[in-house]
């Protein structure tokens, strides 16, 4: 029998479901990982050939960056694809090319060996270095080094710019800067190894409406280049090589699905508000601006959570103050007269810029995040401050702080706050006067006090994702541990009650901004709207969704499902009480809750 007539078997894997919707299509497999380099001593006759290599490896790199540079311009803009520059200079340059050659003659070293040599001791430099802007750029000599190394090794793995073709990308792991580069052109769906439902890349996803199933262990090593794949970001399910009849089976899942979402979109022109009358602000969270037509068209009010650090996550240097300005102004023109949520840069945990001192920490989710980031960089978080107040004349701007887990951090950064408008109107800028401002509530800690910080924002937004990850001390990226990463846990929902109870005995309005909605779907959704909640936010993707289960139950009862809710002692015992009354009450509800075919 040849080669090409052996008949791939099906195999069926199971993972964590991370944005919605069914993908076929081709395996493109992407390594992202740095691979490990041996020395190798050569013969004098071998030389000649070495230096050959890394020339060639030298070639390929900047053919790939080419490639990618102008990818990322068609995606994602001009301004986006800058963050390659440096890397495109630094692949050209002479400098290190003859270092290296030098190293191979004199040394008799292997080409990847001396390359990484010389490499390794300008990254020691650059870690030595007072200037900020230079220190920067050791993340983009790491990149550079990753493409030669892995060109020199002759390893055949694809990197995300040679996809001309639509595929489904499956890898290993994948940052969130890989998603946000993704190109929505080629990218049908992506699975990959690691991550959890609520990682960065995954609610990236869930933005951009890719199909994504994540933590499907070993996946990235069974599927081969050209492997046929069903994806099912509903369910978690991932085919590989299926068979005619689970083909079939798929496509009339996806015929039901896209139907579904068909319908749904009639509602876009409705209010969110239940039969009863109790009335929820429904807006959608975004990364970047070019998430705002899918915010409009999937009708969302306004925007619960702009995540700024996408914006200075997707470039090689810091942005200032003016090009901050006219991208929050830009945003706030689209959105308005609706409201936007600011967020002040979340940078750590799994975000990570090129620009940020790299070195690295033991624990970076509990480590120097959020509003701990920005206190300690008052020069960057005061210049996004003042893009933010002088944007605020274009639209209807709200400020939040993230991460916060103690009083004083709020009352710094209000304080700060106040000093930013002083100086602005001092340099006769014109400023958004009312602005309001609030936090996140996602530590516990931030829960056990959100009556004392109630009393010093305007406002509450709840970020589960966080406050799952913190309360039952589950890393949200990790996939070995995603069984105990349960937002129906009662854990969860006593300090959901309690924040809302907080806010509301304080005057201040509390919204919820994670992903809860999009993890527990149509369970979580009846519990957010019973616990009394003023405003939810999530990817625009999941609106039409969350809008219509809003529109189908009354308060009343709702609030009879978080009183049972808060009795159970485990999250099946919650999910359970949850589907009973799904099938007894609401059966035509059970439409969302996510079931596959095979
Ligand atoms: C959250 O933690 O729930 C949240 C909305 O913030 P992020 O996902 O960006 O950490
Ligand atoms: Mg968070």
């Amino acid at each position: 029998m040849s080669k090409d007539k052996v008949k791939k078997r099906e195999m069926v894997f199971n993972g964590i479901p991370a944005a919605p919707g069914i993908a076929f299509g081709e395996a493109f497999v992407v390594n992202v990982e740095e691979l490990p380099v041996f020395t190798d001593i050569i013969e004098e006759d071998e030389i000649e050939g070495e230096v050959g290599r890394l020339q060639d490896a030298l070639t390929q790199t900047e053919k790939e960056l080419s490639v990618l540079h102008e990818t990322l311009g068609e995606s994602m803009g001009e301004e986006h694809a800058k963050i390659l520059d440096s890397h495109l200079m630094m692949i050209a340059d002479e400098f290190m090319k003859k270092e290296t050659i030098q190293l191979i003659k004199s040394e008799k070293l292997n080409a990847a060996f001396a390359f990484s040599r010389v490499i390794d001791k300008t990254l020691r430099t650059f870690d030595q270095m007072e200037d900020q802007y230079l220190k920067e750029r050791a993340g983009d000599i790491r990149d550079v080094k990753r493409r030669v190394i892995r060109n020199l090794l002759g390893q055949k793995v694809e990197g995300l710019a040679n996809l001309r073709k639509q595929a489904i990308v499956v890898a290993k792991n994948l940052t969130p800067c890989d998603t946000v580069g993704f190109n929505k052109k080629y990218v049908l769906a992506f699975v990959s190894d690691m991550g959890g439902s609520t990682s960065h890349a995954a609610i990236i996803a869930r933005s951009m409406g890719i199909p994504a199933v994540v933590g499907v262990n070993e996946f990235s090593v069974k599927a081969k280049p050209y492997d046929q794949i069903i994806v099912d970001g509903i369910t978690g399910q991932v085919v590989l090589n299926p068979t005619p009849k689970t083909v079939a089976l798929y496509r009339e899942a996806q015929v039901k699905f896209q139907e579904m979402e068909r319908e749904l979109l009639t509602l876009k022109d409705y209010p969110a508000v239940t039969l009863d009358g109790r009335k929820i602000e429904l807006s959608a969270n975004i990364e970047i601006d070019e998430e705002i037509d899918d915010v409009i068209s999937h009708g969302a009010k306004g925007i619960g959570l702009f995540r700024t650090e996408y914006f200075f996550m997707t470039r090689g240097t810091l942005p200032g103050e003016e090009e901050q300005y006219r991208y929050y102004s830009n945003v706030l023109k689209r959105v308005a007269p609706d409201p936007v949520i600011i967020r002040t840069l979340d940078i750590g945990g799994d975000k990570i810029a090129s620009w940020v001192d790299d070195s690295v920490e033991t624990n970076p989710f509990m480590g120097w995040r959020g509003i701990r980031f920005t206190l300690s960089r008052k020069d960057i978080f005061r210049t996004q401050l003042r893009a933010i107040f002088r944007a605020a004349v274009h639209g209807e701007a709200r400020i939040m702080f993230p991460m916060v887990s103690v009083v004083d951090e709020v009352r710094q950064a209000m304080t700060i706050c106040r000093e930013v408008k002083q100086d602005l109107k001092k340099e006769r800028y014109q400023i958004g006067e009312n602005v309001e401002i609030g936090i996140m509530i996602e530590t516990p800690s931030a829960v056990a006090i959100a009556d004392l910080l109630a009393k010093e924002v305007d406002f509450f937004s709840i970020g589960s994702n966080d406050l799952v990850q913190y309360a039952l001390a589950v890393d949200r990226g990790n996939s070995r541990i995603s069984y105990l990463y349960n937002p129906l846990h009662p854990s969860i929902i006593r300090l959901i009650r309690d924040t809302v109870q907080a806010a509301h005995q304080n005057g201040i309005w509390v919204g919820l901004c994670g992903e809860m909605v999009a993890d527990a779907r149509v369970r979580g959704t009846l519990l957010l709207i019973g616990v009394g909640l003023d405003e939810f936010s999530a990817s625009a993707y999941l609106i039409p969704e969350i809008k219509q289960i809003i529109r189908s139950v009354t308060y009343d009862e709702t609030r009879l499902l978080v009183k049972n809710a808060l009795v159970l002692s485990t999250a099946t015992e919650v999910q359970d009480m949850l589907d009973e009354y799904l099938r007894d009450k609401r059966p035509e509800l059970m439409d969302f809750v996510p079931k596959g075919p095979v």
